[in-house]
């Protein structure tokens, strides 16, 4: 009896010990996660169902662009519908943090986050996590390039040339994080006035504002020539075989970082805090090229990129001021007057 009491005591202080060194050994968490997703579908999925295996949760998830899921969020503020928001880009998490709708939390996975970000991981103060990077990209439809006799765009300023009136597509930044991540990044690049003179001119030649940054397939099929989005969606859409090709354009490398965030007043804290952890781990963050075609950069240092994803390393970053760009005031004075320019001035039917 002393020898077996002994014995279970030690059994339970390794598992102590074991538990405390690997936050992600909550092996039967059990119980219920609601995923609000703002990735591609197929990670969406492949993501919450290896958790839901892995730690025995009933886990669901519901997919929107970040714009959309921000809404949400803040409609039901009073009766939350989901635990965690998964996805999507920085600064509609960030927004959602300043209007007081996450609930702060850090997983000891933070230290393995790339050393470049560690200073903004401080500032964003324990309410967000990063998992994934993604750079701005000009996509072409070199085809239709080629029929309408086009040269290909070196740069973002390009794109307000006549030559391509009714053949450009990006997505709207009230409801897509892709475009707001194009909107602040012209901005911090530019400043204002030349920003907001650029959106309107760009206006001419768009033929319809998307909802969402994943929403390319008007660009395969040629049905326009220019969208701009993340370089990895483009190079999927060539994989697949379209006609499709990335530029990174010549004013640098624009960029957001994927988030991840407990929304406040989750139903189930504790798999909200479990599924952050896992969301942050290396297998949860190769999931989404190596059971998908999804290509965006891991942020965790020992989770390996896709070798189709961009080399982090070579990229030129442009200097984002997110704490700018995810402030909420500041977010609703900047989409109200890309509204003013976009939406005034011209009779084309865009959506
Ligand atoms: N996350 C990933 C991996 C993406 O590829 C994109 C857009 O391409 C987004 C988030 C942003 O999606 P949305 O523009 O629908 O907010």
């Amino acid at each position: 009896m002393q020898h077996s009491l002994k014995t279970s005591l030690k059994y339970t202080a390794l598992c102590t010990a074991l538990v405390a060194m690997n936050p992600l050994s909550h092996a039967y968490a059990e119980g219920k996660l609601t995923v609000y997703c703002s990735v591609q579908n197929t990670t969406c999925e492949k993501v919450t169902q290896a958790f839901a295996k892995k730690y025995n949760v009933d886990a669901k998830f519901i997919r929107d662009s970040t714009g959309i899921v921000l809404g949400k969020i803040k409609a039901e503020k009073k009766n939350p519908q989901a635990d965690v928001w998964y996805g999507g880009t920085l600064e509609p998490h960030l927004q959602a943090a300043d209007q007081g709708l996450l609930e702060p939390y850090r997983s000891p996975l933070q230290a393995d986050v790339m050393p470049q970000f560690q200073p903004l991981m401080t500032k964003l103060n324990h309410h967000i996590s990063i998992v994934y990077l993604m750079e701005l990209a000009i996509g072409v439809n070199t085809e239709k390039l080629a029929k309408l006799g086009i040269q290909t765009p070196k740069c973002f300023a390009d794109l307000r040339d006549p030559a391509f009136h009714d053949q450009v597509q990006y997505p709207d930044p009230r409801v897509s994080g892709t475009g707001y991540s194009f909107l602040s990044t012209l901005v911090q690049l530019w400043g204002e006035e030349k920003a907001f003179d650029y959106f309107q001119k760009l206006h001419r030649n768009v033929t319809q504002y998307t909802k969402s940054g994943l929403a390319t397939n008007r660009l395969s099929t040629g049905e326009v020539a220019i969208d701009i989005s993340f370089m990895h969606s483009y190079v999927r859409e060539k994989d697949k075989g379209a006609p499709v090709k990335g530029i990174l354009p010549c004013e640098g490398a624009g960029y957001t970082l994927g988030a991840a965030s407990i929304i406040k007043g989750a139903r189930n804290p504790d798999n909200a805090k479990l599924f952050i952890d896992w969301v942050m781990s290396p297998e949860a963050q190769e999931i989404p090229w190596r059971q998908g075609d999804s290509y965006q950069i891991p942020t965790n240092i020992h989770a390996q990129p896709s070798p189709k994803a961009s080399d982090p390393t070579k990229l030129k970053l442009i200097d984002i001021d997110f704490i700018r760009f995810g402030s909420d005031k500041e977010s609703k004075r900047l989409l109200e007057k890309w509204f003013e320019v976009t939406k005034t001035q011209s009779d084309t039917p865009k959506n």
